[in-house]
């Protein structure tokens, strides 16, 4: 039963006034708790959304996530800025649905050890100054040398963004899958890769290693890390997930209608 609620909210004066009003409507309803939430609601858009997830990630697999569009696109988002009453109407009648999203382990291994991080859209090594080369394994075999700028792996919810824009497929947030895309790979007689995305499944795990680190970053959803010379990098479905409560219905295919067609 959801008794507790934290809100993350964008630090704009739109997102601040829906805050207020939303915590004065929840009184008596949910009781405000910053340490042990039941549901975490975020005011803002998709970026909020990824902020709320990276802080109370240690709460993943004990809370619930919803969150109220006032950003720009709102992918993730269930509910519109003017639709607070609606929220607090759902939440008083307690009838919901989970869905559960994928996350990405992501281990970089270097001479001090293993570096662990938690991607809930995508995992990027890019390198903005030289072609990037990346020996690319999975399942320990060798897939193939990557040249280019980089390679971004992403979950089906990270699937809609940075992936989308690198030509990758969207894909349907219930299927426990990673995808692993191309950032400018060159392609000519000389060098080759696959060129197009590749999906994989839970028993794959992709494997990352390179020969030259200068100018490398790595990029965690909306953090970036310089990389320091680093042995191998492993990136493979977490057994975590994130827990997004569902008041009503709102398919997968009318969040994209809403957010990309229409
Ligand atoms: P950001 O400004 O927070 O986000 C950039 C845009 O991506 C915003 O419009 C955001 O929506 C949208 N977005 C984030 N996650 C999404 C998702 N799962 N599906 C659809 N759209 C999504 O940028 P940031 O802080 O640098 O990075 C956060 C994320 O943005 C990254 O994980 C990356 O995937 C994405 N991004 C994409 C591109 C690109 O497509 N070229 C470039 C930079 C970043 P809201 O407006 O609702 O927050």
């Amino acid at each position: 039963m959801i008794k507790s609620y934290l809100m993350v909210v964008k630090q704009d004066e739109k997102s601040e006034n829906i805050s207020n009003t939303l915590k004065e409507k929840l009184k008596g309803i949910l009781e405000y708790n910053e340490n042990e939430p039941d549901l975490i609601i975020s005011i803002g858009g998709d970026g909020t959304m990824l902020h709320a997830l990276h802080e109370y990630f240690h709460l993943v697999d004990h809370v619930y996530f919803i969150g109220v569009h006032t950003g720009t696109l709102g992918f993730y988002t269930d509910y519109q800025a003017d639709e607070i009453d609606e929220l607090v109407a759902d939440i008083k009648k307690g009838e919901y649905t989970i869905n559960k999203r994928a996350v990405l382990d992501v281990q970089v291994m270097d001479q001090n050890g293993i570096s662990q991080y938690y991607a809930l859209n995508e995992m990027r090594i890019e390198n903005p100054h030289y072609t990037q080369v990346l020996h690319v394994y999975i399942n320990e075999e060798h897939l193939e040398t990557f040249r280019g700028n980089g390679l971004c792996i992403s979950t089906p919810s990270g699937s809609t963004a940075y992936n989308k824009s690198l030509g990758g497929a969207v894909i349907h947030p219930d299927l426990e899958v990673m995808q692993l895309s191309e950032v400018a790979g060159i392609q000519h007689n000389a060098y080759r890769s696959l060129g197009s995305s590749i999906v994989l499944g839970k028993e794959q795990r992709v494997t990352l290693t390179c020969d030259r680190f200068d100018g490398v970053f790595i990029g965690i959803d909306q953090y970036s890390y310089n990389l320091k010379p680093f042995e191998k990098i492993n990136v493979s479905l977490s057994s975590h997930s994130v827990q997004c409560i569902q008041y009503r219905p709102l398919t997968f295919i009318s969040r994209i209608k809403r957010s990309f067609i229409s």
